[in-house]
């Protein structure tokens, strides 16, 4: 089936004059649709009928904005086979993530639901005699949405849910890679009840429906998250903006996964192959550095080596297929880049790194580790997004601690031991805005604050409760009755 979608602006689907199409990363001869290539027109509309729309949208009841997140989440969730199914058509993770990815989605519009009715301030004393002194959170305004392609209805889910459930009106852009899964969310957000203008869909490229955002006078807000390159000259055009944004920024990591000698080998095998290669290793939050204490190295390299061998990489659809194809031709190319760079650097390239054939042509690669990584080469401290680990070996925990921070990301920190001692030193010491202890990197609940620390996130938090620093604005009222 090929998709002929529209962008949805103060309302109405509107036809695009510029059409792109969108395709298979499995099979390249699958053609999922031809979606609308917007100009900085269509933004500016979608703008204006945002802008008109937020007097009445931001004193809206919190028991309509409840039901209708509440709607969007039911309809999610109920329709997660065939949306998840799509969702790895376009974007070539695998079925069974594809899945659980939209009921993640579904379970985020329900969190933000329920945190509609849970929105509350503070009275407080005042300093001065007969003062009333109150807190209160307001909504910002209208706010622009800037998605990336690996998480093609998570990440949208979890910036659309949380403005709307605070009162702001919405202009969405999504990933130019993964229009299907925006398109089939707006449907079944715009079912839902929303007054016409509370939220558009621009679908088309950044540097003309993400500039138009930021040239805009009337967007208050945006909340990216895509690559360090983009979103720091982003953040610069909102500062510099008249009046000035609010920026959220959540970007790369290089999130190091340490393996200490007294870790349980299994875990720690188990740990890196899901957080380094499971979703082809294009996560924010994938384990791209595996540092590992002398005493366990060989072990470890030989364990994991072996367990490379036995996973499937195929068709993101195909029943079996553990890990899917890279997304598109050119994260392909830059993922084979790095494999020339690590060995030209000197690193052994231990497994993997082949481009493999399929039954259909798609951008298949085996996943690749590399050891003998030193802390300062390039693979070790450039994002490269694919699947790609490089194990660096330190002598003690001393030393894999320092080596985990010695980068200039900050997201996610894993650590692999049976020790309470190093556990807990390293949940304190990590340089990380998350800590993982026998888990992976990758893989966060949604009810909690997600982002990093450095070079990996700008602003508040995503996610949780914590969503409101970002998406509500504070006001301190003094009042003598
Ligand atoms: P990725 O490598 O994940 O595609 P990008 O940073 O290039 O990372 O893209 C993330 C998002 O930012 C995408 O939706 C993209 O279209 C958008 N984008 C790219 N360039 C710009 C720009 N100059 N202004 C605003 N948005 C942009």
């Amino acid at each position: 089936m090929t998709i002929h979608a529209k962008n949805f602006i103060a309302g109405e689907w509107v036809e695009a004059r510029e059409m792109a199409p969108d395709l298979n990363p499995s099979n390249t001869d699958d053609v999922v649709g031809q979606f609308p290539r917007a100009s900085a027109a269509d933004a500016e509309k979608a703008i204006a009928a945002a802008k008109a729309a937020f007097p009445a949208w931001s004193r809206s009841s919190i028991q309509e904005r409840h039901d209708i997140l509440k709607k969007i989440g039911d309809e999610i969730l109920a329709r997660k086979d065939e949306l998840g199914r799509l969702l790895s058509r376009e974007e070539g993770k695998t079925l069974a993530e594809g899945i659980g990815e939209t009921v993640r989605a579904g379970q985020i519009f329900l969190f933000f639901s329920g945190e509609c009715l849970r929105l509350a301030g503070e009275k407080v004393p005042s300093v001065r005699p007969g003062v009333d002194v109150e807190i209160t959170r307001e909504p910002i305004g209208v706010v622009g949405l800037i998605t990336p392609w690996n998480f093609p209805i998570a990440i949208p889910a979890w910036k659309i849910a949380p403005a709307l459930a605070y009162g702001n009106c919405v202009v969405f852009k999504p990933a130019d890679l993964v229009p299907a899964t925006a398109h089939a969310l707006s449907e079944i957000i715009v079912r839902a009840g929303l007054p016409a203008g509370v939220f558009n869909l621009v679908m088309g490229r950044g540097s003309v429906v993400g500039e138009a955002m930021l040239r805009s006078r009337d967007v208050v807000a945006v909340s990216f998250t895509g690559s360090v390159a983009t979103g720091r000259k982003l953040a610069a055009t909102c500062i510099e903006s008249d009046p000035m944004k609010k920026v959220q920024l959540e970007m790369g990591g290089k999130n190091p996964f340490v393996v200490l000698d007294d870790a349980d080998l299994k875990t720690a095998v188990e740990c890196t192959v899901n957080a380094a290669f499971f979703s082809t290793g294009q996560r924010c939050t994938a384990s791209s550095r595996v540092i590992v204490t002398g005493g366990i190295h060989d072990r470890f390299v030989d364990a994991l080596t072996e367990r490379m061998k036995s996973l499937v990489v195929d068709d993101a659809l195909k029943p079996g297929t553990q890990i899917g194809p890279v997304v598109d031709q050119s994260q392909l190319d830059q993922n084979l880049s790095y494999l020339k760079i690590g060995r030209d650097e000197g690193a052994t390239l231990k497994a993997g790194g082949e481009l493999l054939n399929r039954a259909t042509p798609g951008f298949y690669m085996a996943p690749a580790l590399f050891t003998g990584v030193d802390n300062s080469m390039r693979i070790a401290r450039e994002e490269i997004f694919g699947p790609v680990a490089a194990v660096i070996r330190v002598k003690d925990y001393d030393e894999a601690l320092a080596v985990a921070n010695d980068t200039s990301f900050g997201l996610s920190s894993g650590i692999c031991t049976t020790s309470l001692k190093y556990a807990s030193h390293f949940k304190r010491n990590a340089d990380a805005g998350m800590v993982m202890v026998n888990l992976p990197t990758a893989g966060v609940d949604y009810h909690v604050p997600f982002g990093g620390r450095k070079g990996s996130s700008y602003g508040p938090r995503e996610q949780g409760r914590y969503a409101q620093e970002f998406y509500t604005t504070v006001k301190t009222s003094y009042t003598l009755p």
